[in-house]
């Protein structure tokens, strides 16, 4: 032992340094303990101190009998904030762990009778520190520390507390369960899930997962699982979707497509589903697809309710666009949503023109009102709309249609939608016109040698008792005259009556043309004011009713006379055109304008249709052209104005 050292300074050397613990020590009296002052300790403990107090490491040590305790910094944490710390330096063992002493005396005793160090991990030991009792974990080991007389001076606890590390451990643990539970819930959510969900592993795409719905637009079981894509589901061969997958995988890039139809086996029989689907790569590292999330949404209801309904929308459509009549829809307001292809047709206009109230541009405005307050009162009411008016159509021509439209009431029993129909009836008005100017004009016609009859039957009568004046038989030719023109027009109104009914008898034998020709024309020269020639082939025969061709020779010829006056010839001329005979009567009258020739031989057509200057009721020649054309033959006029007009005929030999 050195002795040029001052005694204090020199045991006080071992207690140097250790921070705040070995300023503690330094400044303890330990004249007051049972371990007497510094300069009376023995080596041993002297070196045990000096190492726990420099040792980074918690340590902690009891001395002597009464177990006299020493600690270093890196042990204080272990005290708690408040509490033991600093009491504890010093301090007798059985004063400072009166809560542990049954724990950790036995552990003592153990280690001073020469037993071997204790080792124990993790261990719960709970030390009041903080003002509570704690739950402290430590790893810790006591060890024997021999004193100067090879007995044991005391017991050396190396110690680490593992509370943080065992609450992390429990933490850990504990997540652990709420993952394994909640990874539990969410399996059986997909399970269970209404959208259909699978994973894929590796290229092969073999089914690691498959929920039921997947299982069922699959129409397979569980059996599938483990299998690859192409062994389980063999009907996607030829089917786009494992090459898709496959270049999912390669690529890494997921693919997302709407209403893909897909041909998949159920009960035996390929079906077809319709899906949203998503094919999701798994990358745990990037770059390499680890498997594919498959997300699939069965639409098949809903598409084949949409395709239904789309197919009868179509139909509606064809229908719609296949009948004669305009067909078009408004809403409850009456406004128009609809018109099918024969509006569009008829006017010439499209959807932006006549949408809403754009329609109601295409009535003739002599009409657009009286519609327009008959369609509010339907619309207002409900009763069904009928009602006849002009359009305009795409020429610029207004036309008569009937409009008719009802209601349609949806399914709260309100009217939702008008249906209506315009139906042409320009020809039906056009005729109906005709027919109310004919009998006005007939009517006329008859008057007329009537009246003259009458006047003639007066005079008879006056003169009945004096049978012998000179002017009865004229007043008898008269009414002859009168009686014949009624006759006459009565003939051509049977005439057509008959023609009407379909009621047009031929009574066929040979017939020469000219010997035909001379003898109806042997009447009307009579008169003495016409010529009357006759060329061609006079020879030309043909197998038809002569009594029918005369009237239409008649016809011709009484025309030419009445309405070509001022041309005093008439020529009538035979030909053989190939099979054909053609007799044509041409006269130099005033001629016929180009534009009415085509309707010369109309029912009640007549050129001056007011009627002012000739009598006539447009009826010959329209009888004339169904007698030739009843025989096979063709009818016709070839005219110029001022230079007169042919009208001719054409009969097969
Ligand atoms: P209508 O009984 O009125 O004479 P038609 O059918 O015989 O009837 O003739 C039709 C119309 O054709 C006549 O109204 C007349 O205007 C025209 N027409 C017929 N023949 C001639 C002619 N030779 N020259 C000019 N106009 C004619």
């Amino acid at each position: 032992m050195p002795t040029n050292i001052e005694p204090s300074s020199f045991y006080l050397k071992y207690l140097q340094d250790g921070g705040e613990m070995g300023k503690l020590t330094r400044a303890f009296d330990w004249s007051q303990t049972v371990l007497g002052p510094v300069d009376t300790w023995s080596q041993s403990l002297l070196t045990t101190v000096s190492i726990i107090l420099r040792s980074k490491f918690p340590m902690f040590l009891w001395w002597g009998t009464e177990l006299i305790q020493f600690y270093n910094d890196a042990y204080r944490p272990s005290m708690g904030k408040h509490g033991k710390h600093p009491k504890a330096l010093g301090q007798r063992g059985e004063d400072c762990w009166p809560e542990i002493w049954p724990i950790i005396k036995p552990l003592i005793d153990q280690v001073i009778s020469g037993g071997e160090a204790t080792w124990q991990e993790d261990a719960l030991i709970p030390i009041y520190r903080n003002d509570t009792l704690e739950d402290v974990y430590w790893t810790f080991s006591y060890s024997q520390v021999i004193d100067g007389h090879g007995g044991t001076g005391g017991v050396l606890v190396t110690c680490f507390e593992t509370t943080s590390k065992v609450n992390t451990q429990k933490n850990i643990i504990q997540t652990l369960s709420e993952l394994a539970e909640s990874e539990a819930r969410l399996s059986n959510l997909i399970t269970q899930a209404p959208v259909a969900i699978g994973l894929l592993k590796d290229r092969e795409l073999i089914i690691e997962t498959a929920n039921n719905k997947l299982l069922e637009i699959w129409g397979r079981t569980e059996e599938v699982i483990g299998k690859t894509l192409a062994a389980a589901l063999p009907e996607l061969e030829g089917q786009p979707f494992l090459q898709i997958l496959d270049d999912v995988y390669t690529t890494g890039k997921a693919y997302y497509n709407y209403e893909v139809s897909a041909m998949l086996e159920n009960d035996g029989v390929l079906k077809k589903y319709y899906l949203d689907l998503l094919y999701q790569p798994i990358q745990y590292e990037p770059g390499r697809t680890d498997s594919i999330l498959v997300v699939a949404t069965d639409l098949t209801k809903q598409v084949q309710a949409r395709h239904t309904i789309e197919e009868s929308a179509l139909q509606f459509q064809q229908l719609a666009d296949s009948i004669i009549q305009m067909v078009w829809v408004t809403d409850a307001k009456g406004m128009h949503e609809y018109s099918n292809k024969r509006w569009y047709d008829f006017t010439g206009s499209d959807f932006e023109t006549t949408k809403g109230e754009g329609w109601n541009q295409m009535f003739h405005p002599d009409d657009r009102a009286r519609a327009r307050e008959k369609w509010e009162h339907s619309l207002k009411t409900g009763e069904p709309y009928e009602i006849e008016y002009r359009l305009i159509n795409k020429n610029g021509d207004y036309v008569w249609v009937l409009g008719r439209a009802a209601p349609f009431y949806g399914a709260e029993g309100k009217i939702t939608k008008w249906f209506g129909t315009c139906t042409d009836i320009n020809d039906q008005k056009i005729l109906m016109q005709q027919k109310d100017d004919f009998i006005s004009i007939a009517s006329h016609e008859l008057k007329t040698p009537i009246t003259t009859l009458t006047a003639s039957i007066q005079i008879l009568n006056r003169m009945k008792d004096n049978p012998s004046a000179k002017i009865f038989p004229a007043v008898i030719e008269k009414a002859n005259k009168s009686l014949e023109k009624v006759n006459l027009l009565i003939k051509d109104l049977l005439n057509v009556t008959q023609l009407n009914n379909g009621q047009l008898h031929l009574n066929k034998s040979q017939v020469i043309l000219s010997e035909l020709i001379a003898e109806c024309c042997s009447n009307i020269r009579a008169e003495g004011i016409y010529t009357i020639r006759t060329d061609g082939d006079m020879g030309l025969s043909v197998y038809a009713d002569a009594l029918r061709i005369d009237q239409v020779i008649v016809n011709f010829v009484n025309n030419a006379i009445k309405y070509a006056p001022t041309s005093k010839e008439i020529l009538i001329t035979i030909e053989k055109i190939t099979d054909w005979a053609k007799v044509s009567v041409t006269d130099k009258g005033p001629g016929i304008p180009s534009h009415q020739i085509p309707h010369l031989f109309e029912r009640y057509f007549r050129v001056d249709s007011s009627g002012s200057q000739y009598s006539g009721l447009g009826l010959g020649l329209y009888i004339s052209g169904e007698i030739i054309r009843k025989h096979q033959g063709e009818i016709g006029a070839d005219s110029e104005i001022g230079k007169g007009s042919t009208f001719w005929f054409t009969l097969p030999i």
